[in-house]
């Protein structure tokens, strides 16, 4: 009898959403190694072998999704600061604690997002590590994130000004230095496509003009993605115009900053004009709908940007601005602010949310050839999602059920770059939810004293 080629890991009998090409209603992904060898509508078991062989009748296979923006310290801060707006949100959270944390917090923190993330459907996760002082607490953040399996970015941000809007001296330092410590790192760790590092300024207050020109000179020369938080609140444009006279955008497109490399966060204070420049230079968006509600920020003009083919992807925020790291809540979140300020319940579909948290994200990150979508060539990056639960049943409608009728329960099986790393409330890499729990909540009242 003919040998029949032996393949990783087989998910058979699901209904597949590939997000790239039609839905396959009952079908099998094979898995190589951490690549997808075959998408058919057909049970793949009989044609290969496979170490691990997944029965998923009954249940839906989506490309893993992306959280395009998280501060993972903020893991530690849950609640802390609530029901004020940005700015004393930050000063009574976010930035004392973050001046504080230890490594061993850091390493913590980091876990228990990334954990989380994998619980919800997270396949790949971007740091926006802005509490910069002893390299130590980058390590131990990087460390805590990759001890969990998923595909992370890890983007060390700077601020080289700033104090008179609260940033604590600590953190400020020349945007040269910076760039120096974001090269120490690329030296430090082996980038692949389970890891890679990006620089970026923190946000709009606590960065100079010559701070985004040295940036930018070190990015475009050595070929780094950049990442920032842009027009979260009107502050980012009173504190531009007090020292350059202009709006921020404008500013930044002046000195080349607007590009294909650059993800700009938030956006609730975009115009017309910014999103056709948005548009015309490339630059992806990271709607993060939970914080800017939970900080009385606003809503961005996402349909807009949308319309005009801005590459839109979402986030969740530092959870101390969301409370959570749940890209099911995101998701839901961000589809119905637009219909509700809109007035209009077509005015942004479920597919296109689910398409921002997927494809929009992988070109956000500029892994659009890797992952984002269910292709034959592309990295194993997928969730498995369980409707028969009371919330999600019945699943008339797949993506309006993930989207407006899901939790976290829903979420079976992540499988990140071949591998499965979370199944039915387990992760099998040999991580303990309630030993993580136990481990943080000394580490957690030890900050608080
Ligand atoms: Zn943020």
């Amino acid at each position: 009898m003919e040998k029949r080629k032996k393949m990783d890991l087989l998910v058979k009998n699901a209904r597949i959403y590939t997000m790239h090409r039609d839905i396959l209603d009952r079908g099998s992904v094979a898995v190589l190694g951490d690549r997808i060898e075959m998408i058919e509508s057909t049970d793949l078991s009989e044609v290969y072998d496979a170490d691990q062989v997944i029965d998923a009748d009954g249940m839906i296979l989506f490309p893993g999704f992306i959280d395009t923006h998280i501060h993972f310290f903020q893991s530690f801060l849950k609640g802390l600061g609530a029901d004020h707006r940005l700015i004393e949100w930050l000063n009574l959270s976010a930035l004392p604690y973050g001046t504080k944390m230890t490594p061993r917090q850091h390493e913590l923190a980091a876990r228990l997002a990334s954990m989380e993330a994998l619980k919800s459907g997270c396949t790949t996760i971007c740091e926006f590590f802005y509490t910069n002082q002893d390299p130590e607490l980058a390590y131990a953040c990087i460390d805590g994130m990759r001890s969990t399996g998923i595909r992370s970015v890890f983007i060390r941000t700077f601020q080289d000004t700033g104090e008179d809007y609260g940033m604590p001296s600590v953190f400020i330092e020349p945007a040269s230095k910076a760039m120096r410590e974001v090269e120490s790192l690329k030296k430090r760790y082996q980038e692949d496509d389970m890891f890679s590092i990006w620089t970026g300024p923190d946000v709009t207050w606590s960065t100079t003009k010559e701070g985004y020109q040295t940036m930018l000179e070190y990015c475009l020369s050595e070929n780094v993605r950049y990442s920032m938080h842009l027009k979260e609140t009107e502050v980012d444009n009173e504190m531009c115009f007090r020292h350059y006279g202009k709006d921020i955008v404008d500013l930044l497109e002046e000195i080349g900053f607007l590009t294909d490399k650059m993800l700009a966060v938030h956006c609730v204070n975009l115009t017309e004009n910014d999103i056709r420049r948005f548009a015309e230079h490339g630059v992806s968006v990271s709607h993060n709908p939970a914080p800017n509600l939970y900080l009385g920020s606003g809503i961005p003009p996402i349909p807009e940007c949308l319309h005009a083919g801005v590459n839109t992807a979402l986030g969740t925020d530092g959870a101390a601005s969301n409370n959570s790291t749940d890209m099911l809540e995101t998701m839901k979140l961000a589809a119905l602010i637009q219909k509700g300020i809109h007035r209009d319940a077509s005015v942004i579909t479920a597919d296109q949310v689910i398409r921002m948290a997927t494809c929009g994200g992988a070109r956000a990150i500029g892994m659009e050839n890797l992952v984002g979508t269910l292709e034959v060539g592309k990295k194993a990056d997928m969730v498995l999602f369980d409707p028969k639960h009371l919330k999600s049943f019945p699943d008339h409608d797949a993506e309006a059920t993930v989207v407006y009728a899901s939790s976290e329960e829903n979420i079976d099986t992540t499988i990140v770059n071949g591998k499965i790393v979370y199944h039915k409330g387990n992760f099998p890499g040999g991580l303990s939810e309630k030993e993580l729990i136990r481990e943080a909540a000394a580490e957690v009242r030890k900050m608080l004293e």
